[in-house]
């Protein structure tokens, strides 16, 4: 089956049905699919053939999602790229996607024409403003195509060890398993709302659109958090699911009256894609009074793999778990150097198996055999798994910072950084923040006089916002272990003493 026959058959079943909302915009599912149809007729009459990609730069848009089943449809694949990237990533992001057609919202655009002479494959750029003419230069595409389950139609990037952000492939087979362990997990269905505020360019975002559509939801495509109105639209719009980060949580808790909001038609609200503090998940089941559920998932698992269910946040203890694998997905807890399974209790790396893993890294055939190691995702999270089969996240094995939702990979930071003249030696790392959950710090040994501030200001074209540090600390020496690796855990160690 393929991601837009789970779409197709709502239309068949209920076509007056509300499918869509956004904003003050709302489309039934005759319509939505018959968009669906001509987005993909339009691709092809662009000269898009199966395999090929589009690139898809804005925030958040129904056009996004139409597009993304469109190339469900048509045999494409939808490359939607984080809008936050510095020019300079989004070069490499596009160029690597090999997008030939690229949609692009109004507020990008500017960022688009400095870049578009270095765009190596784009031939077409469309302004989502010039969405609706884009749909009606063709007829809708009537054939009926059964894709391989294989077949990627949302390419997702992620960034890597490396430094470089790798383009996830995601497929009918791994998305349509997770459309069913988060249907099952979430309990959504025909009757559910379901709210999309996270981001579409990450799974939180898209992944967790499809489940809902995949059973029948009502979804509601939201353009950006603003915090005060998101909460008066979860009552107003009679929401039953949303899923924000703990980030997100934060910017809620401030919203005067926060406990006033009518809440009474939740019944799922999500939180996760990254680690959300006991004291600020306490707070705001307080303030929320519905089920909680915590979402633990990543972009090479075509989004949730782990639930933590409401009946478990009853119980204190559980609350610092992030749950137990969805349905279909094996997790081994392993030692990283070796594979070898620890014993429940000890620390290990999380490792996962199962349909809804990504079909691998687009043309990176050596990363993709690293991380799916004989058919398990390494996930690069360390932590441990209780007797019941709770997972603990505890670290993170390659040392990522996780700044409001958003990953940050030092080795980019460092790479900048360190092109700096002043700049002898640097290493990033993530410290506590209170409103982004960590924020980025550069510790660095300078070569000469260096300015702190100076070298954030150096930044500021060269990283997206939540890449670039908020602080300089200046050392003498970096800490080494013996073969000279910098020891990361002693240099965050001071920043996180008592916070576990
Ligand atoms: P991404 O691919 O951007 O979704 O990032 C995935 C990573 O985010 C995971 O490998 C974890 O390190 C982290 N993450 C996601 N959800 C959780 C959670 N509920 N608790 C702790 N870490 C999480």
């Amino acid at each position: 089956m393929s991601v837009f026959t789970a779409v197709q058959r709502w239309a068949d079943e209920e076509p007056g049905r509300i499918a869509l909302r956004f904003g003050e915009h709302a489309w039934t599912w005759r319509e939505l699919v018959s968009r669906i149809r001509r987005n993909a007729g339009a691709q092809l009459a662009a000269g898009l053939r199966p395999g090929d990609r589009v690139a898809y730069l804005d925030k958040n848009h129904p056009a996004c999602l139409e597009t993304t089943l469109a190339c469900a449809l048509a045999g494409t694949a939808n490359a939607v790229v984080n809008f936050r990237l510095a020019p300079e990533e989004l070069v490499y992001v596009l160029n690597d996607s090999t997008a030939r057609v690229l949609f692009v919202g109004a507020e990008l655009r500017e960022v688009v024409d400095g870049i578009r002479d270095r765009l190596e494959t784009v031939e077409r750029i469309v302004d989502i403003g010039d969405y609706e003419d884009f749909l009606a230069t063709a007829p809708e595409f009537t054939e009926t195509r059964e894709p391989a389950p294989d077949d990627c139609f949302l390419q997702l990037y992620t960034s890597g060890t490396t430094g470089h952000p790798k383009g996830v492939l995601l497929t009918h087979r791994s998305m349509l398993a997770h459309a069913d362990a988060a249907t099952e997990a979430f309990r959504f269905d025909r009757e559910s709302v379901n709210l999309v505020a996270m981001p579409l360019f990450h799974v939180g975002g898209t992944s967790w659109a499809l489940a809902g559509m995949g059973v029948g939801c009502e979804t509601i495509v939201v353009r950006e958090v603003v915090p005060d109105q998101l909460l008066a639209q979860l009552g107003r719009d009679k929401v039953t699911h949303a899923f924000f980060v703990p980030a997100v949580f934060g910017f809620f808790l401030k919203v005067p009256g926060v406990e006033e909001y009518d809440y009474s038609s939740l019944r799922c609200l999500g939180y996760g894609g990254s680690p959300m503090p006991e004291p600020l998940l306490r707070r705001s089941m307080a303030a929320f009074g519905v089920d909680f559920y915590q979402v633990y998932g990543m972009t090479e698992a075509s989004g949730v793999f782990c639930v933590l269910g409401p009946e478990d946040h009853r119980a204190a203890e559980r609350l610092t778990s992030a749950g137990r694998p969805v349905r279909g997905v094996e997790v081994r807890v392993v030692d990283p150097s070796t594979g070898e399974p620890v014993p429940d209790g000890e620390v290990g790396e999380f490792r996962i198996r199962g349909a809804q893993v990504m079909a691998g890294y687009w043309r990176r055939p050596e990363e993709t055999a690293a991380t799916l190691e004989g058919g398990w995702l390494r996930t690069g999270d360390a932590g441990h798994r209780d007797e019941q089969g709770f997972l603990y996240v505890e670290d993170r094995v390659k040392d990522m910072i996780i700044s409001g939702g958003e990953n940050v990979y030092p080795a980019e930071v460092e790479r900048v950084l360190s092109e700096h003249p002043a700049v002898a030696e640097v290493a990033v790392i993530g410290v506590p923040d209170e409103k982004w959950g960590e924020t980025v710090k550069a510790v660095v040994v300078p070569s000469g006089d260096l300015d702190q501030a100076e070298l954030l200001a150096y930044c500021t074209d060269k990283l997206a916002g939540y890449q670039r540090p908020t602080t300089v600390d200046l050392v003498e020496a970096l800490p080494r272990n013996a073969t000279g690796k910098i020891l990361k855990r002693d240099l965050r160690a001071p920043y996180w003493a008592g916070r576990g």
